[in-house]
């Protein structure tokens, strides 16, 4: 007999047309640029096997995962001389999945260089730091020979706070611009997410949203082109009626001032629904919010039904998690809402 596979009490639902508008906006405004999409971290917790044949649907060629591991996911669904690796070989193992798949390697400093050629080499992308003191290969390194001797596909840099008004900006582009200057290569690319609204200076050839193709806004510049992508959805298990008096949850942070409905949703922190929402977070229904009484537990979170009597056991309700807002609430960033979203949520 086959077992029937159970139900998930929790649901990431994904907008396939407003990713895959997301990232036309972001594209059109990239100017001659074309956009690609940052892919890594299971396309921010999305789910990448789902997010990247829309993107590819939607006309994206280029897409960057951070881990080789990320890579070997989803090689399959595209071409894989269209796919990069942010963090680059760290072993043979990892140079040697690159010659063999045709997957690029973004070379990060000389070490990794070395790996890459010493592995047979080829077209690779260059990852050159000009502040973010992270990963990447300083200016004054480019004249190696083994930097030279590189075959570059595409030259990055990445900017430090691109969403921020700041002399960094034109700082970084400067110093980027001198580095397309000192190596050869196809493709220039700066801008994430924010960076394409810094404008046409720092659009390169490839712009690499991320954050913003799955309903992020980092910048108001944004605001108005960006959709919500990501819905999480969360089941009802138990009704009750509280009366005066009663607290709910752990350590009683909430005491019910009137005889009220509430319901008790399979969402907690072990979902990644932390405990900053305590006293922040909502349930949406019809348009209407349901507030989140008490603390969040691990599986748990009970709700206020007060305005929505129709609801029962059984029913799913949407978690109000626009990212702008959410984050304001919450106090965790656009990014980490949703790469936290965990693995009991069914994608
Ligand atoms: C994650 C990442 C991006 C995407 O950044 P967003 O801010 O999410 O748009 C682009 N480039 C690099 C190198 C990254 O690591």
């Amino acid at each position: 007999m086959q077992m029937e596979k159970p139900q998930s009490p929790l649901r990431l639902n994904i907008d396939q047309a407003a990713l895959a508008g997301n990232w036309r906006a972001l594209d059109r405004l990239s100017g001659s640029a074309r956009a690609g999409a940052a892919v890594k971290a299971d396309a921010y917790g999305l789910g990448a096997r789902s997010v990247v044949p829309i993107l590819r649907g939607a006309g994206c060629q280029d897409f960057f995962v951070a881990h080789w591991v990320e890579a070997a996911e989803i090689v399959d669904l595209l071409d894989p001389k269209t796919l990069a690796v942010l963090h680059g070989p760290l072993t043979t193992h990892d140079a040697v999945f690159a010659v063999q798949t045709g997957v690029r390697p973004v070379i990060n400093s000389l070490y990794q260089a070395r790996l890459w050629l010493d592995a047979g080499g080829g077209l690779c992308d260059l990852m050159v730091d000009t502040g973010m003191s992270r990963l990447g290969i300083d200016l004054k390194e480019l004249s190696d020979p083994l930097i030279q001797s590189l075959e570059i596909d595409t030259l990055l840099s990445h900017l430090v706070a691109a969403e921020d008004d700041t002399p960094l900006n034109e700082q970084q582009k400067a110093l980027w611009l001198d580095a397309r200057q000192a190596v050869r290569h196809q493709r220039g690319s700066l801008a994430n997410s924010a960076g394409i609204a810094l404008g046409a200076g720092y659009h390169g050839d490839l712009t690499r949203p991320g954050l913003a193709l799955y309903g992020g806004v980092p910048c108001s510049a944004l605001a108005s082109t960006i959709q919500q992508v990501a819905r999480p959805t969360a089941a009802i298990l138990q009704v009750r009626e509280l009366e005066v008096g009663q607290t709910v949850g752990y350590n009683h942070l909430f005491t019910a001032a009137r005889s009220m409905r509430v319901g008790a949703v399979a969402l907690g922190y072990a979902d990644g629904f932390l405990r900053c929402w305590t006293g922040q977070g909502a349930c949406l229904w019809q348009g209407k919010r349901l507030p989140v009484l008490g603390r969040v537990s691990m599986d748990m979170v009970v709700i206020d039904l007060d305005e929505a009597p129709e609801l029962a056991e059984g029913d799913y309700v949407e978690v109000a998690y626009a990212l702008p807002e959410a984050s304001v609430r919450s106090g965790l960033s656009q990014y980490e809402l949703l790469t936290l979203l965990g693995q009991r949520f069914e994608r």
